[in-house]
């Protein structure tokens, strides 16, 4: 038998509720969270999804309300997605000042004057094929045509009234066609949310039920490769070099690693997108008593921190907010 006598020991540190707290390295609160929403033209009541029970399409008739009751829960950051009706092959509505985007990012800010409007910027909700861009032949989306096109949807959002937003379409050089279009229409101001490192990820499949992706096929040929880290590296360099203000790595829990990475390489703030496969997973589970739900909440939001995330974009941001609301959750922060 070894007798051990170690020198350090962690466990002092460990030893009651306040010594702990003491030495907690990680936290987060609503501060860090953005909330992703759903809107769907033509809609007359919310419509829970099949695939994200706790989510919903919304009406344009409930945004504002909803939008209320968002902020009166301390919510303070908002990602509105819309679901057009009005499609075509090039997502056109999206840079009419009539259209649906800008109509969402009216209402919001009408709802909440102070919340902070963070669009999605892309035309996959937009066009009938359900690619991010314009397509040419054998399903390839033209990647110049699309970026100028980005450009005008990014001047139309920041008309509207967005503060901020995240282009997602993982098209090369997008940032920089947004930015320059951003500052030559007087809206220097507009911060970007870079989706720098987007994968081609299965764990989207319950958002595509959620906005009625028409996609046949797949998003390979723009998305990243999920088998290469240094690619990803490169994705995020690019977007720093355009003058992306944040960079997202999305989705977020099979891609810690390279949230760490990008902490490393990176100065600006780093932001993880847990996606709809991602929370569908732990509610399934929890639906069917395998998981306890607010406990792996907590723990994934601080697992998302401890790597390197500042913000975290997560379909769970109202509940969490609900349950910190009804005491059902103690202190996530300190
Ligand atoms: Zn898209």
């Amino acid at each position: 038998m070894t007798t051990v006598n170690p020198l350090y020991r962690p466990r002092r540190l460990r030893r009651n509720t306040a010594i702990r707290q003491l030495v907690q390295e990680n936290f987060f609160s609503l501060n860090d969270l953005i909330h992703p929403i759903f809107i769907e033209e033509g809609l007359t009541e919310a419509i829970q999804l099949k695939t994200l029970p706790g989510v919903y399409r919304y009406p344009e008739s409930q945004l504002e309300a909803e939008v209320k009751e968002l902020a009166a829960l301390g919510i303070k950051y908002i990602m509105p997605f819309g679901i057009s009706h009005h499609k075509d092959s090039i997502g056109s509505d999206t840079w009419s000042d009539e259209g649906l985007l800008a109509r969402m990012i009216k209402t919001i800010r009408k709802a909440a004057p102070d919340m902070i409007i963070i669009p999605d910027i892309c035309f996959c909700e937009y066009t009938d094929h359900g690619h991010c861009g314009v397509l040419c032949e054998h399903g390839y989306v033209n990647n110049d045509e699309t970026i100028a096109n980005l450009g005008k949807q990014a001047v139309t959002a920041a008309r509207a009234g967005a503060d901020m937003l995240a282009p997602s379409a993982m098209m090369d050089g997008q940032i920089t066609a947004i930015r320059e279009a951003l500052d030559e229409a007087g809206f220097e101001h507009v911060s970007i949310l870079a989706h720098a490192i987007k994968f081609s990820s299965a764990f989207y499949g319950p958002f595509r039920e959620a906005v009625n992706s028409e996609l046949s096929g797949n998003r390979n040929a723009y998305q990243a490769d999920y088998a290469n880290g240094r690619q990803a590296m490169i994705e995020a360099e690019l977007d720093e070099a355009e003058g992306a203000d944040i960079l997202m790595v999305k989705p977020g829990t099979p891609y810690l690693d390279l949230v760490a990475r990008l902490r490393q390489q990176t100065n600006l703030p780093v932001a993880v997108y847990q996606v709809g496969g991602e929370y569908a997973a732990i509610k399934f589970a929890a639906l069917a008593g395998a998981l306890d739900e607010k406990a792996v909440v907590k723990e994934t939001m601080i697992g998302f921190k401890r790597a390197g995330a500042d913000i975290i974009v997560s379909y769970y941001t109202k509940q969490i907010a609900e349950w910190l609301r009804d005491g059902e959750i103690d202190s996530l922060s300190k």
